[in-house]
């Protein structure tokens, strides 16, 4: 699914963040999604006249993938939608259309906004070349992509919304429309707290209009608290339902794809044990950062997070203990494991207040311990492979 390169945030689909640009006055062709041949019959009947049929997965190119095309009628649209719902997407399988007008286009660009972390800045990114991804024309022509700084405190400026305007060689009968738009995108964007507000391609149509054809929000997770609406937005055919768990069990965890599952607390120290792992020559198998009082609830949702994933062949607990109590981790650890389907060598470091008291209670259950995360690290690795540090 991919998630394992992706950092920890929320990205919506097509008809979601087509929602949320419409309450902003950006002006689309709305439409009703499918999951069902039928459904899309349907929702063709009540638009009268040609539609596109549309995959919603999250990524890119699904044009080019067969997931994006055209319909005359209701049955073509049933035809098309039968074609495109359970279609692998670059490994995602389609599991709802989005069926909406179809456009007529005279002319594609690109505009959007992001959170560049380059400039520290958002930063509007236009070119006139649209419908093919901005990363594509950033290798192949990027004097053809122009970015424009927003001011931290002042944000969007008619200056600047001018200067998109005329870098994207908008018709003049068209620029109050364009200048409208952009500051819809913008006002999305702030809402929203997103990172990523792309409307790709932005069309002028036949009957000169201009349309966003296709638009992808994507959310902060960290900001979701105080957006239940955008929260309820996700879509959950398209996470790992390891980092779905996770989230429930209030523990911070990516996936990745080597064989060493890790259980820290702490995002730095998390890091940092990912970091000793890889140079003790083995492969992290997650980031997880427990929280705050590692009690032996949470320890045990990690231990079941971790352990779903079947690459993990050891487990390395690295545990500084400040508020958090050694021994009371080290209890957690012993009866969590207790509880588990599967079993693997564990190997645990745990330092700071009481790590004392934690010692004895670990070599009692038969857990491997470590004095330093160095150690630690090499035993968990050896451990993984069948081998004593
Ligand atoms: P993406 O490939 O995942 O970015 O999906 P898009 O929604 O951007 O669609 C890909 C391409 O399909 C667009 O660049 C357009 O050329 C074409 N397309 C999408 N919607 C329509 C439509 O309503 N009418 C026409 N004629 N082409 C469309
Ligand atoms: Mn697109």
């Amino acid at each position: 699914m991919g998630a394992a390169t992706q950092e920890i945030r929320l990205k919506l689909q097509e008809y979601r963040s087509k929602e949320i640009l419409a309450r902003h006055g950006v002006p689309l062709l709305g439409g009703a999604t499918a999951t069902t041949p039928e459904q899309a019959r349907a929702a063709a009947a009540d638009i009268a006249g040609p539609v596109v049929v549309k995959a919603q997965v999250l990524v890119g190119g699904r044009g080019k993938a067969g997931g994006v095309k055209l319909a005359a009628n209701p049955d073509e649209t049933a035809d098309r939608a039968r074609e495109i719902i359970g279609l692998d997407i670059k490994g995602t399988t389609v599991k709802t259309v989005l069926v909406a007008p179809a456009a007529e286009i005279a002319h594609e660009s690109y505009l959007g906004l992001i959170l560049d972390r380059a400039t520290r800045a958002i930063t509007v990114i236009a070119s006139a070349e649209g419908g093919v991804e901005i990363e594509e024309t950033a290798k192949t022509n990027p004097e053809a992509i122009l970015r424009l700084r927003l001011h931290p405190l002042i944000g969007l400026q008619e200056h600047q919304v001018r200067r998109v305007g005329f870098f994207l060689g908008i018709p003049a009968e068209l620029r109050n429309d364009f200048a409208a738009l952009l500051r819809g995108l913008h006002a999305a964007f702030m809402e929203s707290d997103a990172d990523l507000a792309e409307v790709n391609p932005l069309v002028v149509t036949d009957g000169g209009r201009l349309l966003a054809l296709d638009a992808k929000i994507v959310l902060d997770d960290s900001a979701l608290p105080r957006h239940p609406d955008l929260e309820a937005m996700r879509d959950l055919n398209e996470e790992e339902p390891s980092e779905i768990a996770a989230r429930e069990a209030g523990i911070s965890f990516i996936k990745l794809e080597g064989t060493i599952g890790c259980m820290v607390n702490g995002a730095g120290l998390a890091m940092t044990t990912m970091d000793l792992v890889k140079l003790a020559g083995g492969e992290p198998a997650n980031f997880l950062d427990i929280g705050g009082g590692a009690k032996a609830d949470r320890v045990a949702a990690a231990f079941r997070i971790i352990l779903d994933d079947p690459n993990v062949k050891a487990i390395l607990i690295n545990i500084f203990g400040g508020i958090t109590r050694g021994d009371e981790v080290a209890r957690g650890i012993v009866e969590a494991r207790a509880g588990l389907t599967r079993d693997v060598p564990m190997v645990v470091r745990i330092v700071g207040t009481n790590a004392d008291e934690a010692e004895p209670i670990l070599a009692e259950a038969n857990l491997i311990t470590a004095d330093s995360l160095d150690d630690a690290a090499a035993k968990a690795v050896a451990a993984a492979e069948g081998r004593t540090a």
